[in-house]
């Protein structure tokens, strides 16, 4: 029997060897930029993309025009997979499934990292383009996720590597400051010296880079504006807003994914910290598209496609409505919204497609070859 898997791989082996040219080494890289936004903490389609239930009114009723909404987009259904959100970002990212393994870590119970190599690795093996122009921004509470930068799959890997921006990332450059700047007292030298020291464990590779130059600049920045007590920058998936703003204004990303995450509260609260967070989304999808309309680097030069990392089941009758982890019909059920350059507005993609054929589209988008993909592109969304 021929699964899917096999008949995409076959697809995308197909495609990569007669459409796509291989970039000659280190060429510059002229565009299109493209934003990934992860619509995250796992959504379901109700919530988000349907016209009654929508509580991202600007993503389905305005973005949606500028653009092609892919309504029926699935997680495939996979032995010993989990429909969850490490899980469903590194489907995104590396256009498989279970293309990840738990490292193991004393602190942490489930990081993750991937095994195949992830579009930035693609992009930065294919491009010249410094490891600041290709960026995750991920949220304060998920230190499990801060192991995407690069993967362990030998061709690729931390020389191909992206930078992050998190809060995470912050404290680590803050407290090496504090250290630096010396003048603390002996308790605040110690309390700092111990706050480093369980930052660096959270990573237990061998190897954890320094953040580059232009990534502990852009913090200095940060840390003169907000200061160093965490109290007046922005919190949660606002925080991610703030953070992607920034990023845009200063770093100049070719390739950015921001991986909102809040929806998932619903695991501990009720359905309105669920809507809440949906709209919080939203908002932050208006103000990040706005930004990018108005930047001359961006405009006319950019491809955005914003995407759940997995969706939730429906079943009121559970008794713990609104969860994902169990591979159910709800939980693989995503979708996408694709806009920018070279994009057809205003559609709706009728078929059924998978979640990896982001990862094997946007390759395809920056001139690419995703050799280990699994997904297909989607050629119909293009003009
Ligand atoms: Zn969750």
């Amino acid at each position: 029997m021929v699964t899917r898997r096999d008949f995409t791989a076959g697809l995308a082996a197909g495609a990569a060897a007669t459409t796509l040219p291989l970039p000659s080494q280190a060429a510059r890289y002229r565009g299109p930029n493209v934003v990934l936004i992860r619509f995250g903490g796992g959504v379901r389609r109700y919530e988000t993309i349907d016209e009654d239930g929508t509580y991202a009114p600007y993503t389905r009723k305005v973005l949606a025009k500028r653009g092609v909404l892919i309504p029926n987009m699935r997680i495939d259904k996979l032995e010993g997979g989990n429909t969850s959100h490490a899980e469903g970002t590194l489907n995104l990212l590396t256009g498989r499934y279970n293309a990840y393994r738990d490292a193991g870590s004393k602190f942490l119970q489930d990081r993750l990292e991937p095994t195949e190599p992830t579009l930035f690795e693609y992009l930065r093996h294919s491009y010249d383009i410094p490891s600041h122009e290709a960026l995750l921004i991920n949220g304060e509470d998920r230190p499990q996720e801060e192991f995407f930068t690069y993967g362990i799959h030998g061709h690729y890997g931390i020389d191909f590597r992206s930078e992050m921006l998190s809060l995470h990332r912050f404290k680590l450059y803050k407290f090496a400051r504090h250290l630096e700047e010396g003048g603390l007292a002996e308790d605040a030298r110690l309390a700092a010296e111990q706050q480093l020291s369980e930052l660096l464990a959270k990573d237990a590779r061998e190897i954890a880079p320094e953040q580059s130059d232009p990534i502990q600049r852009f913090w200095a920045k940060w840390r003169e504006h907000y200061g160093d007590d965490g109290f007046r920058n922005p919190r949660g998936d606002r925080l991610l807003t703030e953070l992607a703003l920034w990023a845009i204004r200063d770093l100049k990303p070719r390739l950015m994914m921001v991986n909102y995450q809040d929806p998932d509260y619903v695991h501990w609260g009720n359905a309105s910290h669920y809507t809440r967070a949906i709209a919080i989304i939203d908002d932050g999808i208006r103000q990040v598209v706005e930004a990018l309309d108005r930047d001359e680097h961006y405009r006319n030069n950019t491809v955005i496609v914003i995407t759940p990392d997995c969706g939730r089941d429906a079943n009121p009758l559970m008794s713990v409505p609104f969860q994902h982890h169990f591979n159910s019909g709800e939980s693989r059920a995503v979708w996408a919204l694709v806009l920018g350059r070279g994009v057809r507005q205003d559609r709706v993609f009728d078929r059924e497609v998978d979640q990896t054929a982001i990862a094997a589209t946007l390759a395809e988008v920056m001139g690419l070859r995703a050799e280990r993909s699994e997904g297909d592109v989607l050629s119909g969304v293009f003009t």
